[in-house]
């Protein structure tokens, strides 16, 4: 469900939370840091991050070729490709493979288009029960709470919540112990990757020159979905297609580092063909299906938007913005939080639904400087908010702030932080 529109009421509410605000206490800094230790170690970084943008950006110019080639690849390799114009159509294509196949389970991996396009709900509606595998989005599914980050979906949770959780759905002794509840989930979890119909994951990157969906994780659990279901699913928007190995060695390089600030995650699979007749065992699903969805990505190709399909989520905008820092991901109102969120959400959903989230940014340039793909995010922000101002009957950006209590105003023929009382 969508809240953008209450983003203003959600954000203080989020931040007279004194729960919620002493949860983010413990994650703040924590990617900061790890990142920048994992690039004081690397000194490439900064020379990758300039090609991957270009890579990126020679991609989206010709992204139309590019796509037809992934597709020709995977055909090749036995999968099947279906397209998807919007949520909808995607749903009803995972919907309708679910019934070919009598599916009654599916498990998933992380996939932040899956939430996107509200898939569980659809495949539920549907009466195909659907458990979410990775810990953090099991946990969510379990307090019926939708993702607060991209990458580190229940940050804004503490160890205190997830025990009670846990207490209560496994009908288990409460602990905080760490290490007991990871056990006890695993527990829950193997029981469903053994008998699910169908395995669903989405694909960090689509590698056109093979055919391949690569797809980066820390737990093993997008493995257990790829490997074991005989049908595999794999949901990707139309804007993961890199050209080849070489330019997803340079991605895998960038992401985790951004992310998290690994030197690489604990698994990254590259996943190519069905499983053949002639190989050994019987590991490995007999049917993978690609979806690809536009749901929105090709009207942002144009010229002026087209920089923000180069993102490869991996959350270091939000980690290093203050506005994400003090309120969390949930005030944002939908799937994709802080500055890269700002951006999307008003496109995807449009200007009108999302009318305070460009507003909702510092401009203070951190996520522009941290981007492994070198998005311009506060251009991009600045962009929008000339458009919705201009909706909103041409006031000027400076009056704007001023009139919605933000505290920025123009004087004297310069633009200054002031505060709203001196304005
Ligand atoms: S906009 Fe850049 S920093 Fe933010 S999630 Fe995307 S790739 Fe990462």
């Amino acid at each position: 469900m969508q809240h953008t529109i209450h983003f203003k009421i959600s954000s203080t509410q989020a931040l007279n939370n004194s729960t919620l605000q002493k949860n983010l206490q413990h994650t703040k800094g924590l990617f900061v840091d790890k990142r920048k230790k994992a690039l004081e170690e690397f000194p490439p970084f900064e020379d990758l991050r300039t090609q991957a943008a270009q890579i990126k950006e020679s991609v989206l110019n010709n992204l139309d070729e590019w796509l037809i080639k992934f597709e020709q690849q995977a055909l090749e390799n036995g999968c099947e490709v279906l397209w998807a114009s919007d949520a909808n159509e995607a749903c009803k294509l995972v919907a309708d493979i679910c019934q070919q196949n009598n599916a009654k389970k599916v498990i998933k991996s992380k996939s932040m288009l899956s939430e996107e396009i509200r898939l569980n709900n659809h495949l539920i509606k549907n009466n195909i029960e659907v458990i979410e595998t990775d810990l953090g989005e099991y946990v969510l599914q379990l307090a019926n709470e939708p993702p607060s980050h991209i990458v580190a979906p229940m940050v804004h949770m503490s160890r205190k919540q997830v025990a009670n959780l846990f207490s209560k759905h496994h009908q288990t002794p409460y602990t905080t112990n760490i290490q007991k509840l990871t056990l006890e989930a695993r527990k829950q979890l193997r029981k469903h990757f053994l008998s699910a119909d169908i395995g669903i994951t989405g694909a960090n990157f689509l590698i056109a020159e093979t055919g391949s969906a690569l797809v980066v994780e820390n737990e093993g659990n997008a493995r257990l979905c790829m490997s074991l279901p005989k049908t595999r699913i794999i949901l990707s928007g139309i804007e993961k297609v890199i050209p080849n190995a070489q330019a997803a060695t340079l991605m895998t390089a960038l992401l985790p580092r951004s992310a998290t600030g690994q030197k690489i995650s604990n698994y990254v699979s590259i996943s190519t063909r069905v499983h053949q007749k002639t190989e050994k065992g019987e590991d490995g699903p007999t049917r993978v299906i690609y979806i690809l969805i536009d749901a929105g990505r090709s009207q942002l190709l144009k010229k002026d938007t087209r920089d923000m399909l180069r993102c490869i989520r991996c959350g270091a905008c939000m980690n290093h913005c203050p506005v994400y820092q003090n309120i969390g991901g949930h005030s944002y109102g939908w799937v994709y939080p802080g500055p890269m969120g700002s951006v999307l959400t008003p496109y995807y959903l449009g200007l009108k639904q999302a009318k305070e989230l460009p507003f909702s940014a510092t401009m203070c340039g951190a996520c522009d400087e941290v981007c492994p793909v070198k998005i311009p995010l506060t251009r991009l922000l600045r962009d929008l908010r000339h458009k919705i101002t201009h909706k909103e009957g041409g006031k000027t950006i400076e009056n704007y702030h001023f009139l919605h209590g933000i505290g920025y105003a123009k004087k004297d023929g310069v633009t200054n932080l002031l505060p709203v009382s001196v304005v």
